[in-house]
Protein backbone atom coordinates (compact mmCIF):
# COMPACT_ATOMS: atom_id res chain seq x y z
CA UNK A 1 0.00 0.00 0.00
CA UNK A 2 1.27 3.29 -1.36
CA UNK A 3 1.48 5.98 1.55
CA UNK A 4 1.97 9.66 1.79
CA UNK A 5 2.34 11.25 4.96
CA UNK A 6 0.00 13.88 6.34
CA UNK A 7 0.24 16.15 9.46
CA UNK A 8 0.23 15.04 12.96
CA UNK A 9 1.73 11.52 12.41
CA UNK A 10 -1.12 10.53 10.23
CA UNK A 11 -0.58 8.53 6.80
CA UNK A 12 -2.89 9.19 3.90
CA UNK A 13 -3.82 5.46 1.79
CA UNK A 14 -5.94 4.02 -0.66
CA UNK A 15 -8.90 5.87 -1.07
CA UNK A 16 -7.99 8.47 0.91
CA UNK A 17 -8.30 6.88 3.84
CA UNK A 18 -6.00 7.82 7.12
CA UNK A 19 -3.65 5.93 9.35
CA UNK A 20 -1.65 6.59 12.01
CA UNK A 21 1.56 3.88 13.14
CA UNK A 22 1.10 1.74 15.70
CA UNK A 23 1.86 3.33 19.70
CA UNK A 24 4.49 0.61 19.56
CA UNK A 25 6.23 2.10 16.49
CA UNK A 26 5.43 5.82 17.91
CA UNK A 27 7.07 5.15 21.72
CA UNK A 28 9.60 2.32 21.08
CA UNK A 29 10.46 2.15 17.71
CA UNK A 30 10.06 -2.14 17.56
CA UNK A 31 6.47 -2.10 15.19
CA UNK A 32 5.98 -0.50 11.81
CA UNK A 33 2.10 -1.78 11.30
CA UNK A 34 -0.54 0.84 11.13
CA UNK A 35 -3.42 1.53 12.10
CA UNK A 36 -7.18 3.47 11.38
CA UNK A 37 -6.39 6.96 12.39
CA UNK A 38 -10.07 6.37 13.89
CA UNK A 39 -9.50 3.54 15.98
CA UNK A 40 -9.87 3.66 19.66
CA UNK A 41 -6.86 0.87 20.48
CA UNK A 42 -3.66 2.75 20.04
CA UNK A 43 -1.82 -0.73 19.32
CA UNK A 44 -1.73 -2.26 15.92
CA UNK A 45 -3.55 -5.74 15.56
CA UNK A 46 -0.58 -7.78 15.69
CA UNK A 47 0.72 -5.87 19.08
CA UNK A 48 -2.93 -6.53 20.35
CA UNK A 49 -1.77 -9.98 21.14
CA UNK A 50 0.78 -9.01 23.51
CA UNK A 51 0.66 -9.97 27.20
CA UNK A 52 3.67 -8.99 28.48
CA UNK A 53 7.04 -7.15 26.94
CA UNK A 54 10.58 -6.97 28.01
CA UNK A 55 11.20 -4.09 30.23
CA UNK A 56 11.93 -1.07 28.43
CA UNK A 57 14.51 0.47 30.58
CA UNK A 58 17.17 -2.33 29.66
CA UNK A 59 18.67 -0.73 26.87
CA UNK A 60 19.55 -3.98 25.53
CA UNK A 61 15.78 -5.27 25.65
CA UNK A 62 14.72 -2.44 22.78
CA UNK A 63 16.07 -4.95 19.91
CA UNK A 64 15.07 -8.10 21.37
CA UNK A 65 12.00 -6.66 21.14
CA UNK A 66 11.93 -5.60 18.06
CA UNK A 67 13.64 -9.29 16.73
CA UNK A 68 10.73 -10.58 18.70
CA UNK A 69 7.63 -8.59 17.05
CA UNK A 70 9.31 -9.53 13.56
CA UNK A 71 8.73 -12.87 14.18
CA UNK A 72 5.41 -12.64 15.47
CA UNK A 73 4.42 -10.39 12.75
CA UNK A 74 5.64 -12.56 10.42
CA UNK A 75 3.74 -15.40 12.05
CA UNK A 76 0.40 -13.82 12.06
CA UNK A 77 0.66 -12.31 8.49
CA UNK A 78 1.02 -16.50 7.05
CA UNK A 79 -1.63 -17.51 9.52
CA UNK A 80 -3.90 -14.35 8.20
CA UNK A 81 -2.78 -15.33 4.56
CA UNK A 82 -4.01 -19.04 5.18
CA UNK A 83 -7.59 -17.65 6.82
CA UNK A 84 -7.16 -19.89 9.86
CA UNK A 85 -9.07 -18.57 12.70
CA UNK A 86 -6.94 -16.09 14.31
CA UNK A 87 -8.03 -13.42 17.24
CA UNK A 88 -5.98 -12.41 20.39
CA UNK A 89 -7.19 -13.65 24.35
CA UNK A 90 -8.14 -9.99 25.05
CA UNK A 91 -10.69 -10.06 22.33
CA UNK A 92 -11.53 -13.48 22.78
CA UNK A 93 -10.57 -14.90 26.33
CA UNK A 94 -11.89 -18.31 25.63
CA UNK A 95 -10.29 -19.40 22.62
CA UNK A 96 -7.79 -16.62 22.09
CA UNK A 97 -4.36 -16.42 21.63
CA UNK A 98 -1.97 -13.67 23.74
CA UNK A 99 2.05 -14.08 23.62
CA UNK A 100 4.19 -13.33 26.85
CA UNK A 101 8.35 -12.18 26.09
CA UNK A 102 9.90 -12.82 29.61
CA UNK A 103 12.83 -12.56 30.99
CA UNK A 104 14.75 -14.77 33.91
CA UNK A 105 17.86 -14.67 35.66
CA UNK A 106 20.05 -15.19 32.92
CA UNK A 107 19.71 -12.05 31.48
CA UNK A 108 18.16 -9.92 34.57
CA UNK A 109 19.66 -10.65 37.69
CA UNK A 110 17.08 -9.59 40.17
CA UNK A 111 14.52 -11.67 38.57
CA UNK A 112 12.91 -14.35 40.90
CA UNK A 113 12.64 -17.28 38.23
CA UNK A 114 15.96 -18.80 37.11
CA UNK A 115 14.71 -20.19 33.81
CA UNK A 116 11.82 -19.49 31.47
CA UNK A 117 11.31 -21.70 29.10
CA UNK A 118 9.84 -21.07 25.89
CA UNK A 119 6.71 -22.92 25.10
CA UNK A 120 2.62 -22.84 25.08
CA UNK A 121 0.03 -23.33 27.87
CA UNK A 122 -3.05 -22.92 27.39
CA UNK A 123 -3.50 -19.92 25.13
CA UNK A 124 -0.29 -18.31 25.05
CA UNK A 125 2.80 -18.17 23.99
CA UNK A 126 5.62 -17.40 26.31
CA UNK A 127 9.51 -16.71 24.44
CA UNK A 128 12.04 -16.10 26.40
CA UNK A 129 13.48 -13.00 26.00
CA UNK A 130 17.59 -14.07 25.61
CA UNK A 131 16.37 -16.00 22.01
CA UNK A 132 15.98 -12.61 20.65
CA UNK A 133 19.74 -12.21 21.64
CA UNK A 134 22.45 -13.83 19.10
CA UNK A 135 25.20 -14.96 20.86
CA UNK A 136 22.49 -16.68 23.76
CA UNK A 137 20.70 -18.11 20.77
CA UNK A 138 23.38 -19.37 19.09
CA UNK A 139 25.12 -20.87 22.26
CA UNK A 140 21.89 -22.61 22.99
CA UNK A 141 21.61 -24.31 19.87
CA UNK A 142 25.26 -25.68 20.16
CA UNK A 143 24.34 -27.02 23.14
CA UNK A 144 21.49 -28.80 22.29
CA UNK A 145 22.73 -30.32 19.23
CA UNK A 146 20.13 -28.45 17.06
CA UNK A 147 20.79 -27.36 13.05
CA UNK A 148 18.27 -24.49 13.43
CA UNK A 149 17.27 -22.22 15.83
CA UNK A 150 15.50 -19.00 15.06
CA UNK A 151 12.71 -16.80 16.24
CA UNK A 152 10.51 -17.11 14.09
CA UNK A 153 11.24 -21.06 14.35
CA UNK A 154 10.32 -21.08 17.90
CA UNK A 155 6.89 -18.83 16.79
CA UNK A 156 5.36 -21.16 13.90
CA UNK A 157 6.45 -24.05 16.09
CA UNK A 158 4.56 -22.62 19.38
CA UNK A 159 1.61 -21.60 17.19
CA UNK A 160 0.82 -25.58 16.14
CA UNK A 161 0.20 -26.29 19.95
CA UNK A 162 -2.17 -23.65 19.51
CA UNK A 163 -4.06 -24.44 16.39
CA UNK A 164 -3.62 -28.44 17.77
CA UNK A 165 -5.86 -27.35 20.21
CA UNK A 166 -8.14 -26.01 17.80
CA UNK A 167 -9.00 -28.96 15.71
CA UNK A 168 -8.50 -31.32 18.03
CA UNK A 169 -11.66 -31.21 19.71
CA UNK A 170 -12.98 -32.78 16.66
CA UNK A 171 -13.34 -36.88 17.43
CA UNK A 172 -12.51 -38.15 13.61
CA UNK A 173 -9.49 -35.86 13.19
CA UNK A 174 -8.40 -36.56 16.55
CA UNK A 175 -7.99 -40.06 15.17
CA UNK A 176 -6.98 -39.19 11.96
CA UNK A 177 -4.26 -37.26 14.22
CA UNK A 178 -3.13 -40.17 16.11
CA UNK A 179 -2.70 -42.51 13.34
CA UNK A 180 -0.16 -40.76 11.82
CA UNK A 181 1.40 -39.00 14.43
CA UNK A 182 0.90 -41.43 17.71
CA UNK A 183 -1.07 -40.77 20.77
CA UNK A 184 -0.43 -37.64 22.17
CA UNK A 185 -1.82 -39.16 25.99
CA UNK A 186 1.33 -40.67 26.77
CA UNK A 187 3.07 -38.53 29.29
CA UNK A 188 4.56 -35.77 28.33
CA UNK A 189 7.12 -35.07 31.12
CA UNK A 190 8.11 -38.99 31.01
CA UNK A 191 8.97 -38.36 26.72
CA UNK A 192 10.34 -35.38 27.46
CA UNK A 193 12.73 -36.45 30.50
CA UNK A 194 13.66 -39.18 28.15
CA UNK A 195 14.10 -37.35 25.33
CA UNK A 196 16.70 -34.52 27.04
CA UNK A 197 18.49 -37.58 28.90
CA UNK A 198 19.53 -39.75 25.97
CA UNK A 199 20.00 -39.83 21.94
CA UNK A 200 17.37 -39.85 19.59
CA UNK A 201 16.54 -42.57 18.10
CA UNK A 202 19.36 -43.40 15.12
CA UNK A 203 16.52 -43.85 12.62
CA UNK A 204 14.63 -40.92 13.24
CA UNK A 205 15.18 -39.44 10.22
CA UNK A 206 13.14 -41.71 8.77
CA UNK A 207 10.43 -40.88 10.46
CA UNK A 208 10.37 -37.09 11.82
CA UNK A 209 11.32 -33.71 10.71
CA UNK A 210 13.49 -33.15 13.44
CA UNK A 211 15.56 -35.05 16.40
CA UNK A 212 13.18 -32.96 18.62
CA UNK A 213 9.76 -34.20 16.65
CA UNK A 214 10.71 -37.49 17.88
CA UNK A 215 9.99 -36.83 21.35
CA UNK A 216 6.41 -37.06 21.76
CA UNK A 217 3.73 -37.02 18.86
CA UNK A 218 2.38 -33.13 20.07
CA UNK A 219 6.10 -31.86 19.66
CA UNK A 220 5.83 -33.63 16.43
CA UNK A 221 2.92 -31.88 15.17
CA UNK A 222 4.61 -28.88 16.19
CA UNK A 223 7.31 -29.81 14.90
CA UNK A 224 5.90 -30.34 11.20
CA UNK A 225 3.27 -27.20 11.61
CA UNK A 226 6.33 -24.66 12.04
CA UNK A 227 7.33 -26.60 8.77
CA UNK A 228 4.32 -26.19 6.70
CA UNK A 229 4.70 -22.58 7.62
CA UNK A 230 8.02 -21.95 6.39
CA UNK A 231 7.23 -23.96 3.47
CA UNK A 232 3.96 -21.68 2.51
CA UNK A 233 5.94 -18.60 3.47
CA UNK A 234 9.47 -19.33 0.97
CA UNK A 235 6.97 -20.68 -1.69
CA UNK A 236 4.85 -17.12 -1.54
CA UNK A 237 8.23 -15.30 -1.09
CA UNK A 238 9.69 -17.52 -3.86
CA UNK A 239 6.72 -16.33 -5.89
CA UNK A 240 6.70 -12.99 -5.05
CA UNK A 241 10.51 -12.84 -6.89
CA UNK A 242 9.33 -14.18 -10.18
CA UNK A 243 10.73 -17.88 -9.47
CA UNK A 244 7.91 -19.87 -9.96
CA UNK A 245 6.39 -20.69 -13.04
CA UNK A 246 3.07 -21.58 -11.02
CA UNK A 247 1.70 -19.74 -8.13
CA UNK A 248 1.60 -21.85 -4.98
CA UNK A 249 -1.49 -21.13 -3.64
CA UNK A 250 -3.34 -23.06 -6.31
CA UNK A 251 -0.98 -26.28 -5.87
CA UNK A 252 -1.76 -29.14 -4.46
CA UNK A 253 0.11 -30.23 -1.02
CA UNK A 254 2.06 -32.69 -3.13
CA UNK A 255 3.13 -30.83 -5.61
CA UNK A 256 4.21 -27.96 -2.93
CA UNK A 257 6.23 -30.16 -1.40
CA UNK A 258 8.18 -31.14 -4.17
CA UNK A 259 8.57 -27.84 -5.30
CA UNK A 260 10.35 -27.09 -1.59
CA UNK A 261 12.38 -29.67 -1.82
CA UNK A 262 13.89 -28.35 -5.43
CA UNK A 263 14.29 -25.34 -4.21
CA UNK A 264 15.39 -25.42 -1.00
CA UNK A 265 18.04 -27.61 -2.39
CA UNK A 266 18.68 -24.34 -4.80
CA UNK A 267 18.63 -22.09 -1.33
CA UNK A 268 21.07 -24.31 0.28
CA UNK A 269 23.61 -24.65 -2.58
CA UNK A 270 23.14 -20.27 -2.82
CA UNK A 271 24.18 -20.04 0.96
CA UNK A 272 26.89 -22.15 0.35
CA UNK A 273 27.94 -20.14 -2.66
CA UNK A 274 28.62 -17.17 -0.09
CA UNK A 275 30.33 -19.02 2.84
CA UNK A 276 27.07 -19.82 5.26
CA UNK A 277 25.56 -22.71 6.69
CA UNK A 278 22.03 -24.70 4.96
CA UNK A 279 19.56 -22.32 5.36
CA UNK A 280 17.03 -25.15 5.86
CA UNK A 281 18.79 -27.92 7.20
CA UNK A 282 15.83 -30.71 6.51
CA UNK A 283 14.81 -33.23 4.47
CA UNK A 284 11.27 -34.01 3.74
CA UNK A 285 11.34 -37.42 3.61
CA UNK A 286 7.71 -39.57 2.52
CA UNK A 287 6.76 -40.10 5.96
CA UNK A 288 7.07 -36.41 6.74
CA UNK A 289 5.62 -35.05 3.28
CA UNK A 290 1.99 -37.20 4.96
CA UNK A 291 2.17 -34.93 8.08
CA UNK A 292 2.67 -32.09 6.13
CA UNK A 293 -0.65 -33.22 3.81
CA UNK A 294 -2.31 -33.71 7.32
CA UNK A 295 -1.33 -30.24 8.04
CA UNK A 296 -2.47 -28.45 5.20
CA UNK A 297 -6.43 -30.91 5.54
CA UNK A 298 -6.38 -29.71 9.25
CA UNK A 299 -5.82 -25.96 7.95
CA UNK A 300 -8.55 -26.48 5.30
CA UNK A 301 -10.82 -27.36 8.15
CA UNK A 302 -9.93 -24.26 10.15
CA UNK A 303 -10.56 -21.98 6.86
CA UNK A 304 -14.28 -23.29 7.13
CA UNK A 305 -14.43 -22.65 10.86
CA UNK A 306 -13.50 -18.63 10.08
CA UNK A 307 -15.88 -18.36 6.89
CA UNK A 308 -14.74 -14.23 6.78
CA UNK A 309 -11.82 -13.45 4.44
CA UNK A 310 -9.41 -11.51 6.53
CA UNK A 311 -7.60 -8.80 4.09
CA UNK A 312 -4.47 -6.65 5.49
ZN1 LIG B 1 2.12 -2.69 16.54
ZN1 LIG C 1 6.58 -27.70 21.44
Amino acid sequence: MALTEGADGIWIGAQNKSYRLCENGVNYGVCNWLVPANQAHPLCSGCQFNRTVPNQSLPANRQRWQRLEEGKKRLLYTLRQLRVPLRNGWSAPRNGLLFDFIEDTRSQLHYGEAMVHTGYLDGVITINVLEADDLARETQRLQMNEPYRTVLGHMRHESGHYFWQRFASNATQLEAFRALFGDERSDYAAALDAYYASDPSPDWREHFISAYASAHPLEDWAETWGHYLHIHDALDTAAAHGLLGTDPSIMGSAKRIATWRRLSVTLNELNRSVGRGDAYPFVLNSAVEKKLSFVNRVIGQLQIQNPVKVTG
